[in-house]
């Protein structure tokens, strides 16, 4: 972040979501990964940077004092969330960590009417959703270098109670079973480098990131995964 708490980024600035000029078609990028892994900062800075819209989701969890509605999430109440769902509104939805969230179907429809890239910050459960949905989508996963650094990113918020740390590494291990289905990993060593990996892969100019590459990586978060 920089000192004015706007995220920094060390690419240049474009038009909002536009990609790169002359691209052929919008897409939306599915962004997964466990809690701790990065992914918010990533996305906001691949979102200052003009890459990618971010897709604000509704969820039913509590406001943290850290938040604000309308831009990291819209807030909402269990009842309201149900008819969301049930008016169809919403491109996907699930149940994580105890609490709702979805994808609003109108904001990805006009983005991609606007000839706008989106990035979806989303579990892998509403990722499967998208991904059957029909929209051209590529769907990429983030982990921190290793399961000692996860622990210890999730420890270091101070954001969740205990019980909240150990639902969050509980489910960190289910989202590790789902790496296969996607389509890119990338491994948050380094922020700048993460966000300069995913950059490549919107421009459609760096496919070093996909699954087949990197086989090794993945067996090991597997088997972490399984224990
Ligand atoms: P957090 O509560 O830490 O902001 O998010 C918890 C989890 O919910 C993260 O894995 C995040 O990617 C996921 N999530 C956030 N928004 C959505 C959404 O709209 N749909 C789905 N399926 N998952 C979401």
């Amino acid at each position: 972040m920089s000192s004015s708490g706007q995220p920094t980024s060390t690419l240049s600035p474009a038009e909002p979501g536009s990609g790169r000029a002359g691209q052929a078609k919008p897409a939306l990028y599915i962004i997964s990964g466990p809690s701790g892994s990065g992914k918010s900062t990533i996305t906001a800075r691949l979102a200052a940077a003009g890459k990618a819209v971010f897709s604000v989701s509704y969820t039913t969890r509590k406001c943290h004092h850290s938040e604000r509605e309308g831009i990291d999430y819209r807030f909402v109440s269990e009842p309201r969330f149900k008819q969301l769902q049930s008016n169809g509104e919403l491109l996907e939805s699930a149940l994580v960590h105890g609490n709702w969230y979805g994808t609003s179907r109108a904001d990805i429809n006009d983005f991609l009417a606007k000839g706008k890239n989106v990035m979806l910050e989303i579990d892998v459960k509403g990722a499967e959703q998208v991904r059957t949905c029909g929209l051209p989508c590529t769907s990429i996963f983030i982990l921190p270098p290793s399961p000692e650094e996860l622990l210890a990113r999730l420890a270091g918020r101070q954001r969740e109670e205990d019980e909240q740390i150990r639902m969050r590494l509980a489910n960190a291990r289910q989202e590790v079973q789902a790496i296969a289905d996607f389509e890119f990993f990338i491994i948050n060593r380094d922020i700048d480098q993460a966000v300069q990996d995913i950059a490549g892969i919107i421009d459609n100019r760096d496919r070093s990131h996909n699954l087949a590459n990197q086989q090794e990586l993945i067996e090991k978060w597997q088997q972490w995964a399984r224990k």
